[in-house]
């Protein structure tokens, strides 16, 4: 299986090939089972390697190293030691860590951990320092196992944890799955059953998924040791023996003993003494097998605990003196109370109280050491992931926070954009409202001039010239001035329209006022009241005076050469002359100016009459001024 893996296309390009499963085995994704199987797969690395090739041939040794002793300690630990020498000598950093794990590895098995501790944290600082993940990930799990059995679960939860995310983001997905119980296991020892419940069930499920029996065979014994600690004895005893039945498909005689270690240790829990005696019979001749000690403790331990179930005392003593010896070195307490508890009992048995005395003082001061080095572990634990989630938390406060802040911004922009629009929008409406009202102003001006003129000639309308003549009446009357009007009519208007036509009387009109116009002063005010009548307004202008602008006017008129507008064409004008008296209102004064007019009509047209009225108030002088005036007419008599 594990040959077919390599890949027999890389026969070609044996130093890819060799990459390849090299690769495979560095990153646990080869299920090598059993001893013949991984003498297969080595033998076939070493068959790819290229000669001379020094780099390739370190990595083989150190895959050799960590594969090809199975329990062998003294041979790996001297095989390890030599690699890493040598690796140190080629200057090889990535083989001299590998080295230092795998030396790690043998210092484990031999139980001597501080001496793996240091080991490991020397891999970690090379791995570091080459920033290379896979390395770093498989010696932090690898020192988080040893911190485990030390009972350092806080430092071991963290540093699998840490490995667990290097592998996940790798994608080493059969390293994270294994992991996975590395993490169960100190759950377990940590005393968080539901938790190691947990992960050992995802890490049997992935180890089931992925066909790797080595990682199911460990799933099932540590499920057993964590039912015993559960003390469900049964379930423990069952899961202990499909652990051996793993333990043997894989064909290693380490992996069945520690397997066989584990049943009696669940047997005993069970109460099956006699059952854990030949159990453990089996379990020493594997170890023998592979010539492994390091289980010599627990071995004896386990017996002790069967004896001292089955009443031999003697021997059970016997046993757990030897067991006591051997965990004094180790920091297991949880087997040295299981000891010292178990031998206070059989002392108890023997009616030796001073001795069962002594010992359940020793168990008790375990219990309770272990208690409160669990609570703190736990405790350690417990604020090492409060940190961590502390840390996620603020992380997501400053993303959500940055985020916020990208918000406002935004939404300051979007405000920003609005006030341009706006402004811009308010900017078109006032130059709109500018244009509008200018153009309101000019309409009205034009609406009020429309008003206040007279649309065929120009001049003032009837409205106007009598505003300009109330405004003129009552400046005289403050400034004691004189002022006169003068009403104009045209003779024989009729005629000139039934002669020629209305368009040329228009004409003729207008003629008449350009007329007027020059002979008038500039504060002179002409206006038009009538269709062929008009008024002028003479401010400070004495009768005489106003008597000659009329006669002036009268000439003017008459004067004028229409030749151009139709043969023959001749205009007059009749004009009655009123000045201002001191009783007068301007309504009288019009119709004294009137009256003046009439009387010109009537004395035969083209000619100008002074109003009696002004003679009677101004006396003599004034008739004086009017009567040559009247003899100034030259119509037609
Ligand atoms: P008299 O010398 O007595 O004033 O005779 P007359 O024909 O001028 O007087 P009358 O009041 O009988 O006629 C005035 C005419 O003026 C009547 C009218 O048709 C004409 N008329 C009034 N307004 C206008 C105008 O704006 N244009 C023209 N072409 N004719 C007008
Ligand atoms: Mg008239
Ligand atoms: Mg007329």
């Amino acid at each position: 299986m594990a040959v077919a893996a390599g890949g027999r296309a890389e026969t070609r390009d044996p130093a890819a090939g060799f990459d390849r499963l090299a690769d495979r085995l560095d990153n646990h994704e080869l299920a090598v089972s059993g001893e013949a199987q991984t003498q297969r797969v080595l033998a076939e690395l070493r068959a790819m390697l290229p000669p001379g090739d020094a780099r390739r041939e370190l990595r083989y040794r150190y895959l050799y190293c960590v594969l090809g002793f199975g329990n062998d300690v003294r041979a790996g630990f001297d095989y390890a030691a030599q690699g890493l020498a040598d690796a140190r000598k080629a200057g090889d950093a990535y083989a001299e860590a590998n080295f230092q794990l795998c030396r790690g590895q043998y210092h484990e098995l031999a139980t001597t951990s501080s001496d793996a501790l240091a080991d490991y944290d020397a891999g970690i600082a090379i791995a570091g320092k080459l920033g290379d993940a896979r390395l770093l990930g498989d010696a932090l799990s690898l020192r988080g196992g040893v911190e485990s059995l030390l009972g350092e679960h806080a430092k071991a939860l963290a540093d699998f944890i840490e490995a667990q995310r290097l592998y996940e983001g790798a994608h080493r997905d059969a390293a994270a799955e294994s992991n996975l119980l590395n993490i169960a296991i100190v759950y377990r020892r940590m005393g968080d059953y539901a938790k190691a419940h947990d992960f050992l069930r995802q890490a049997r499920d992935s180890a089931v998924r992925r066909h790797d029996i080595r990682d199911q065979y460990f799933a099932a014994l540590q499920l057993a040791f964590l039912y015993v600690e559960e003390e469900r004895a049964d379930a423990a005893v069952d899961s202990a023996r499909a652990a051996v039945d793993l333990a043997q498909r894989l064909g290693e005689r380490g992996s069945t003993g520690l397997a066989r270690l584990g049943l009696a240790y669940a047997l005993n829990a069970q109460r099956g003494y006699a059952q854990a005696l030949a159990v453990l019979k089996q379990a020493e001749a594997d170890f023998a097998a592979v010539s492994d000690r390091s289980e010599g403790d627990m071995l004896d331990l386990n017996y002790g605990i069967a004896y001292a179930g089955l009443g031999q005392y003697e021997r059970a003593i016997k046993m757990l003196d030897a067991a006591e010896g051997k965990l004094r070195n180790t920091n297991n307490m949880r087997y040295r109370e299981m000891l010292y508890a178990t031998r206070a009992s059989v002392y108890e048995a023997m009616h030796k109280p001073a001795a069962a005395l002594a010992d359940y003082k020793r168990a008790m001061t375990m219990r309770e050491t272990m208690h409160r080095m669990g609570r703190t572990q736990y405790g350690t634990w417990m604020s090492y992931q409060f940190d961590s989630q502390r840390r996620e938390l603020e992380n997501r406060r400053l993303i959500a926070e940055a985020a916020l802040k990208e918000q406002r911004v935004k939404a300051l922009e979007r405000v920003r954009n609005w006030q341009a629009a706006t402004l811009l929008f308010a900017t078109l409406l006032v130059a709109l409202l500018v244009v509008f009202v200018w153009r309101q102003h000019r309409q009205s001006r034009r609406l009020r001039r429309m008003a206040l003129t007279d649309a065929l000639t120009g001049i003032a309308n009837r409205r106007q010239i009598e505003n300009t003549l109330h405004e003129h009446v009552a400046a005289a009357r403050q400034n004691r001035r004189p002022l006169a009007v003068l009403t104009l009519d045209v003779d024989h208007f009729k005629r000139i329209n039934d002669t020629w036509g209305h368009q040329i009387g228009d004409d003729v009109l207008c003629c008449i006022v350009h007329a007027c116009q020059q002979a008038l002063r500039k504060d002179d005010a002409l206006g038009r009241i009538g269709g062929e009548e008009f008024m002028v307004v003479l401010p400070g202008t004495s009768p005489d005076a106003a008597a000659h602008v009329a006669e002036r006017l009268r000439a003017s008129v008459e004067a004028l050469d229409l030749g151009d507008i139709a043969r023959g064409l001749k205009a007059t004008v009749s004009i009655g002359v009123a000045d201002l008296l001191p009783d007068d209102d301007v309504e009288m004064l019009i119709l004294r100016a009137d009256a003046a007019l009439y009387r010109a009509k009537r004395e035969g047209r083209n000619r100008v009459e002074i109003d009696a009225g002004a003679d009677d108030a101004a006396g003599s002088q004034a008739h004086a001024a009017a009567a040559p005036v009247a003899l100034f007419g030259n119509g037609p008599r």
